[in-house]
């Protein structure tokens, strides 16, 4: 297996990793799907919607806030680093469907946030935005106008800010290798990026220890959880790139 991986990635001159949930779920950041996603036995894919925001926005918020609390406490794990480091043999770019803000955290220099970041806030009605590191005290927050700020993330159903969805594809379209890692792929658009990978004759290869509806479309498929086939990954790639 890693003979074949190493003979995919010898002459990549790009990788785009499209990353996951649960390559953060070992910096311990629950997935939406896993064993430990439940939220005050809330499920967070219906929490995720502007529907339940605009049903219940102080509900949301207390969600978000825990969020924040539990993400702005986390540290990136020696997945993320991996990824970081293999910077310095090839060129690297990360589409995240994740919010947490860790790729950057553990030293990537090229991210694109394709479902926007917990850190960011904007007004429901005016064009206000800004990104608060602190708690808030009031559930739900107000903006200066006077209605409900709210996280400036995409949530299910929404659309993904095309300005990065569309850089998204350039990258996906223009690479010799995508690593997908942590990723159910159950999630539109984001789980289109491979397909764009395959028709410019990249090479995929999945980074999960469970199987997903693309398993059998990759063409390597490691089943092992992100910290311990990242760094992997990378030695592969450092001994490939030397022969
Ligand atoms: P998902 O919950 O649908 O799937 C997670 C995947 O990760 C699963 O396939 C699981 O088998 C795999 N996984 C679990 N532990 C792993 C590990 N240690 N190493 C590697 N793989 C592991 O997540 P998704 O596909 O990202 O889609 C859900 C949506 O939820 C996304 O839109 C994302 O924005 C959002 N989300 C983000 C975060 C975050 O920012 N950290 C956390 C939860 C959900």
């Amino acid at each position: 297996m890693y003979d074949l991986i190493a003979d995919q990635l010898r002459s990549a001159k790009k990788i785009v990793f499209v990353t996951g949930a649960g390559i953060s779920q070992e910096s311990g950041i629950p997935t939406f799907r896993g064993k430990d996603g439940l939220w005050r036995n809330y499920d967070p894919m219906k929490l995720a919607t502007i529907d339940a925001f605009y049903d219940n926005p102080k509900l949301v918020w207390e969600w978000y806030n825990d969020r924040r609390r539990n993400i702005f406490a986390a540290e990136p794990n020696l997945g993320h680093k991996a990824i970081a480091e293999l910077e310095e043999f090839v060129k690297v770019v990360v589409l995240t469907q994740n919010i947490d803000g860790l790729h950057q955290k553990g030293g990537s220099s090229s991210v694109l946030e394709l479902h926007g970041s917990i850190v960011k806030i904007k007004c429901t009605v005016c064009d206000f935005k800004d990104e608060i590191f602190t708690e808030f005290s009031e559930l739900p927050p107000l903006c200066k106008c006077g209605n409900i700020l709210r996280p400036d993330v995409v949530w299910f159903g929404e659309g993904l800010p095309q300005d990065v969805w569309q850089e998204a594809i350039i990258h996906a379209n223009s690479c010799d290798v995508m690593v997908i890692v942590g990723t159910s792929l159950v999630v539109s658009p984001a789980n289109t990026l491979p397909i764009y990978a395959k028709k410019n004759n990249a090479t995929l290869i999945e980074i999960n220890p469970d199987e997903t509806i693309m398993t059998s479309d990759m063409d390597s498929s490691i089943k092992s959880t992100s910290t311990v086939a990242l760094p992997e990954l990378v030695s592969i790639f450092k001994r490939a790139s030397k022969m």
